[in-house]
């Protein structure tokens, strides 16, 4: 079966810089990928070009072998590919109810009694919280609405940046274990992440970039050492991104 979503000789950047060298990373569908890497590989410029919200220079992003590239972010959420950004993109000063509301107004989303049923249903913690503003609760917490908010647009691809940023280990563990429930369901799931130990347990693929280049590509066995080179500094980023 060809990748859901398709990203091939992506480049892109921001102003003189140029942050992504032709990127290239096939997503399968009902799988879980990693995009791991240190800090300023092009992780997170790569899920934005895709969303729509960093332009791309060159290359494609393709869902279901069709070109996103050059459509708005919304317009590419609406064909089913959703970004979670890192900061979680909820709105801190309104309640949890409200954050849902504003979610039921987005394309592929249902009623607001629909989507509060997904999102109580999923996280029976924000049910009993509904009422609170959400930027008080805790981080995990917010971390539930921004995953619960995704959930109820039913996204084919969901691109996920940073999930455990700042959580407790046992809050990571519940909401990788939501991850893994998704795309045991069939969902199609695209996490960046710095745990890389935690992530290697659960992704079926595992993309190393360093540099703004993808410097290796498997499953978590195949690319465990060069991953652990790069953290202790054993390989620079250049030389794994030049193979
Ligand atoms: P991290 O793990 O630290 O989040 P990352 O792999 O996600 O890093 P990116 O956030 O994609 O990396 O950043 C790649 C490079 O692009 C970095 O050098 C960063 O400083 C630069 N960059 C990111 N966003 C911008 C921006 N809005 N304007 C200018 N440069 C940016």
């Amino acid at each position: 079966m060809p990748p859901i979503l398709e990203i091939s000789g992506l480049t892109a950047g921001y102003g003189p810089l140029e942050v992504l060298y032709a990127v290239d990373l096939p997503i399968e569908q009902g799988r879980i990928t990693a995009i791991l890497g240190p800090n300023g590989a092009g992780k997170t410029t790569t899920l934005k070009v895709a969303a729509g919200l960093v332009p791309a220079r060159r290359g494609s992003v393709k869902l279901r072998g069709e070109e996103l590239l050059g459509s708005a972010p919304r317009s590419i959420a609406r064909r089913g590919l959703c970004l979670i950004p890192e900061g979680r993109g909820i709105f801190p000063s309104l309640s949890v109810r409200e954050n849902l509301k504003l979610q039921s107004k987005m394309p592929r989303a249902g009623s607001l009694k629909e989507v509060e049923e997904i999102a109580y249903a999923r996280f029976p913690r924000l049910g009993q919280r509904r009422k609170q503003i959400a930027g008080t609760m805790s981080g995990g917490e917010q971390q539930m609405l921004a995953l619960s908010r995704a959930l109820t647009t039913a996204p084919d691809v969901l691109m996920i940046d940073e999930i455990s940023m700042g959580l407790a280990p046992n809050l990571v563990e519940e909401l990788f274990g939501v991850v893994t429930d998704l795309a045991r369901a069939g969902g199609t799931i695209v996490l960046v992440e710095q745990l890389a130990e935690y992530t290697l347990e659960l992704a079926d693929h595992v993309a190393v970039m360093a540099k703004g280049r993808v410097a290796a590509f498997g499953e978590p066995d195949d690319v465990r050492d060069l991953l652990t080179d790069l953290y202790l500094g054993r390989v620079d980023g250049a030389e794994a991104a030049a193979g």
